[in-house]
């Protein structure tokens, strides 16, 4: 395995959401080839190291100082060092810390280097079965119920299969309210504790979900992805991708009818979900 120490970089360094041993050589081998290591908090993310052997210098880098922590950051990397970001958990700047310093990085010039590993958005999502082909990460939801219902609501109609991180203590009002905006049979599932002992895969409708986890605190529990299907009434979520491209290709020379009907043909998706598409997408230059 090669890194390259001639040109000094911002390594973006993804570390286990759980089990200490999903980390990449390639991780092991750049947390000790820095000079510093950057972390939310080092006392949490010492265990990682010691079990792993590394020795490098460690500092702080979280939300109160990572202003200013940046700029000096991007001085040391500038002179010659190699500075490598890690946050507590998985991949930082999702839903952590480190958007200023590789902004920062960006801005100076540096280069920087992601190494890819855990994410529990995407853990969750490859063993979930719902649509993997198009999906959005929308994070922890707002921790007022009415900021939250809003946000929601907000995506009733989203036909992407949408991904949130949620505190254990808010799991039960949470998946009540998209019980509420989504529909009691919408397809999720919660994915609590992954690559933990106390790893928990469930897959159900909205309803069947948000009663299970209020019926058992011990789903109430750890850190918790909950994942929902998009909404499937949506025309252009059943139109496939290769049906779109067609009709992207048709709608450039074709009326919408048209387009639809040769496409329809093709393709033997019904003519009017392809009309429909050609309206939502509003491509047609005829
Ligand atoms: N940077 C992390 C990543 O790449 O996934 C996310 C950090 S965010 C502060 C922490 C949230 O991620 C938790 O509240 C939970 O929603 C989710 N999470 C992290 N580890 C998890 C795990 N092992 N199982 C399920 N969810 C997890």
């Amino acid at each position: 395995m090669s890194i390259e120490p001639s040109i000094s970089a911002l390594y973006v360094v993804a570390t286990p959401i759980g089990n200490l041993h999903d980390i990449s050589q390639r991780a092991i081998d750049t947390l000790n080839m820095v000079d510093i290591i950057a972390a939310e908090d080092t006392r949490h993310s010492r265990t990682l190291l010691e079990f792993h052997s590394i020795d490098t210098k460690l500092i702080s880098l979280h939300e109160h100082n990572e202003r200013g922590r940046s700029v000096s950051l991007v001085e040391q990397i500038k002179l010659g060092k190699n500075v490598a970001l890690i946050s507590d958990a998985g991949t930082p700047l999702i839903s952590d810390p480190g958007f200023r310093l590789v902004g920062e990085a960006h801005s100076n010039g540096v280069r920087v280097c992601p190494i890819p590993g855990p994410c529990a958005a995407i853990a969750a999502l490859s063993a979930s079965g719902l649509a993997s082909d198009r999906f959005c990460f929308e994070g922890f939801l707002a921790s007022k119920s009415h900021a939250r219902l809003m946000r929601l609501r907000e995506l009733q109609n989203e036909s992407r299969t949408m991904v949130f991180y949620e505190a254990p203590h808010r799991i039960v009002e949470s998946l009540k309210s998209m019980q509420e905006v989504f529909g009691a049979d919408r397809p999720a599932m919660l994915a609590r504790e992954i690559s933990k002992t106390f790893e928990t895969i469930k897959r159900s409708g909205l309803q069947e979900l948000a009663d299970w986890v209020a019926d058992d605190s011990n789903q109430q529990r750890g850190e918790i992805v909950v994942l929902v299907e998009g909404d499937r009434s949506s025309s252009v979520a059943e139109v496939t991708e290769e049906a779109s491209k067609i009709m992207d290709v048709l709608l450039r020379e074709l009326s919408k009818k048209q387009a639809s009907s040769l496409c329809s043909q093709i393709t033997g998706i019904s003519k009017k979900l392809l009309y429909q598409y050609a309206l939502n997408v509003g491509l047609d230059t005829i």
